[in-house]
């Protein structure tokens, strides 16, 4: 299996990234948290890409390919993948299908996750992740038992700089301006399956399952 799951920030992707991961046992790419963990590591790729994510913009075309270039040259992905966040401009499609084309393995289907606006803007202003054990919680909908401390294991629950409601309305418009074009992209080269992105995490990922006929 290789999939590529489009979609606006705060659309879920990293969450049915993660189950799609864990049900078809296929590696997990995710363009976000291999640029975070850059930042985290103090690289000079994280040092640059710091204050362009921590405003909502994106990092350089040239920079993220290599990465996911790199990326998926790995064994691991021999076996199949899902890209989480990648691409996000056509620039970088095209780059990801000269890759592709090049280790002879196309893609098999862009899912593309959709939901309103206002729904994207509460899931990722109340969304919590432990900066260490990295599992995640909402203060709505999955809070967890002892305010800002993780259940898994006891530390602290962080708000991700870029989930502050001014840079989401910056990170949704950029979507907008930038990646939405990718729909018609894919849609053009008959791999799009379009996927209603509304309701809990469980109803999603059976939309999902639905549209691999895989009920
Ligand atoms: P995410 O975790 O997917 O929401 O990504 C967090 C941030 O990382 C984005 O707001 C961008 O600043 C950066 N980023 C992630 N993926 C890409 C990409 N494909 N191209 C450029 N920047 C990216």
């Amino acid at each position: 299996m290789r999939l590529v799951l489009l979609g606006p920030p705060g659309a879920g992707k990293g969450t049915q990234a993660r189950l799609l991961t864990a049900k078809f046992d296929v590696a997990h790419i995710s363009a976000g948290d291999l640029l975070r963990k850059a930042v985290a590591d103090g690289s000079e790729l994280g040092r640059t890409a710091k204050p362009i994510m921590a405003k909502g913009a994106l990092v350089p075309d040239g920079v993220v390919i290599e990465i996911i270039e790199e990326r998926l040259r790995r064994p691991d992905c021999a076996g199949g993948y899902i890209l989480d966040g990648f691409p996000r401009t056509l620039r970088q499609a095209e780059a990801l299908s000269e890759v592709l084309q090049l280790l002879h393995a196309p893609l098999d289907c862009v899912i593309s996750v959709e939901a309103p606006e206002e729904d994207l803007v509460r899931r990722l202003a109340g969304r919590r992740i432990c900066g260490v054990c990295g599992s995640m919680f909402h203060i709505d909908t999955k809070p967890p038992v002892r305010i800002g401390i993780c259940d898994n294991c006891g530390d602290r629950l962080l708000q991700r700089d870029d989930d502050r409601e001014d840079t989401i309305r910056h990170r949704l418009r950029v979507y907008r301006e930038q990646t939405e074009l990718l729909i018609a992209y894919y849609e053009t080269l008959g791999l799009l399956r379009r996927i209603d992105g509304h309701g809990t995490i469980d109803q999603i990922a059976q939309r999902i399952h639905q549209a691999f006929g895989d009920e």
